[in-house]
């Protein structure tokens, strides 16, 4: 029950059936965008044609038909998460904004000076510099779990960091970067133990598990519609309705108050409160769709599939000879980051580009990461269900020819 006609499904993707150069495109660049299912494209083309009206304020037929779908888009969001409440879900413009919001509005009014915030070297960029930028802001100190060699996350260092009691533990669910998949539930428990909240970075998680927040027992969830088969611009934060209420608003504007007069303002209610000016609508309506699409095809056989594609993957890879798989856990995402000696990443991508490969080469926005492996750059190869063995295969001799050119 578990496989996919995938020749069918990649029929839903029509960016898939295109050539680049003179080679079929083979898009194995998927962690750091995903392609479109048509039911996504469509859901936001029809909102386009249809129903095109601003939120929340309307009178009419219009309006009143926008704001149905954009609410019911966080309905819809909020049980693909399994929260207990939709207001527990702020559409946002992706994991980076979200992240930013929890800095500002939760995060810097509680910081003070001897305070720590805790996060791990395994993090994406954005679960970094806005922690950066808040410990400046309060005099906090930011502090970083150590990774291992296999790039997983040293499960004694997070002990000893945990055991100093920071404000915050921020996490992410998959790395970008290696693929690498945190025990979550675990340093959730042990957090909690500690009685230290937890922010959990899902944008590579959405897309590969099923996330239910209440079962994980975070404390805040940021992800990415983009990465999961939705669109670019649109994201969401969950966060307990507690912690939602207790935050004050980070950006002030329309739709974020109940009342204004020139010498105060009296907010609205949660979620509106964090989501200031016309929001991303066509996004949240693309983003439910994404959803849909996701529960369609059920995200058991999704991560079932990648599983497949990931062995595939490391297999022909190590087939190849001179090749280095950095990040080497038990338990990844469909994510083979490598380096290939004496070539450097960016010179393989570009040759992997004219055999119709999309690759990543670079840092992969985890620079910390990458200092702590003594590497400057990887080669990324992210794999989607919609992704074939075939292809897959085509990336090994592509790169066979690469280490000829090149090696
Ligand atoms: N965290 C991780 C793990 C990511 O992979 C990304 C996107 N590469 C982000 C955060 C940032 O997401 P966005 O750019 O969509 O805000």
């Amino acid at each position: 029950a578990l496989s996919l006609d995938v020749a069918a499904l990649r029929r839903d993707f029509p960016i898939l059936h295109q050539t680049v150069g003179d080679k079929p495109l083979c898009y194995l660049d998927n962690a750091a965008t995903s392609q479109k299912p048509r039911a996504v494209i469509e859901a936001v083309e029809r909102y386009y044609r249809q129903d095109n009206a601003n939120i929340h304020r309307g009178v009419h037929t219009l309006a009143e038909r926008a704001t149905a779908a954009y609410e019911s888009a966080r309905e819809r969001i909020a049980g693909f998460l399994n929260a207990a409440h939709n207001e527990e879900v702020v559409f946002l413009r992706g994991t980076t904004e979200a992240i930013n919001l929890v800095a500002q509005s939760w995060a810097r009014p509680r910081l003070q000076p001897g305070d720590e915030v805790l996060i791990t070297e395994l993090e994406h960029h954005s679960n970094i510099v806005p922690w950066q930028l808040v410990c400046e802001q309060t005099g906090a100190t930011l502090r970083a779990v150590e990774v291992n060699e296999a790039g997983e996350l040293d499960l004694d260092s997070f002990e000893a960091a945990i055991a100093r009691r920071p404000r915050l533990f921020a996490v992410g669910h998959v790395s970008n970067a290696l693929g690498t998949i945190n025990p979550l539930s675990h340093l959730i428990q042990r957090a909690h133990a500690h009685g230290v909240p937890v922010l959990v970075d899902g944008a590579q998680a959405t897309p590969h598990l099923a996330v239910d927040v209440q079962a994980l027992g975070c404390d805040f969830y940021a992800f990415s519609g983009h990465k999961m088969y939705g669109p670019t611009g649109i994201g969401a934060l969950w966060a307990r309705r507690e912690l939602l209420e207790e935050m004050p608003p980070w950006q002030g504007g329309g739709e974020m108050i109940k009342m204004v007069s020139i010498d105060r303002s009296i907010w609205n209610d949660v979620p509106h409160k964090f989501e200031a000016g016309t929001p991303n609508i066509a996004g949240a309506i693309g983003l439910a769709a994404a959803a849909d699409y996701i529960e369609s095809v059920g995200i058991e056989a999704i991560a079932a599939r990648e599983d497949e594609l990931l062995s595939h993957a490391t297999e022909a890879l190590n087939d190849l000879g001179g090749i280095r798989i950095i990040g080497t856990s038990e338990k990844k995402a469909a994510v083979v980051s490598f380096v290939v000696e004496g070539v450097h990443p960016h010179d393989l991508g570009t040759i992997l580009d004219s055999e119709g490969v999309a690759i990543r080469a670079g840092h992969h926005c985890a620079m910390p990461l990458m200092e702590k492996l003594g590497l400057v750059a990887t080669a990324r190869a992210s794999m989607a269900f919609y992704n074939t063995k075939e292809e897959i295969d085509t990336l090994a001799t592509a790169l066979q020819k690469a280490k000829n050119i090149l090696g």
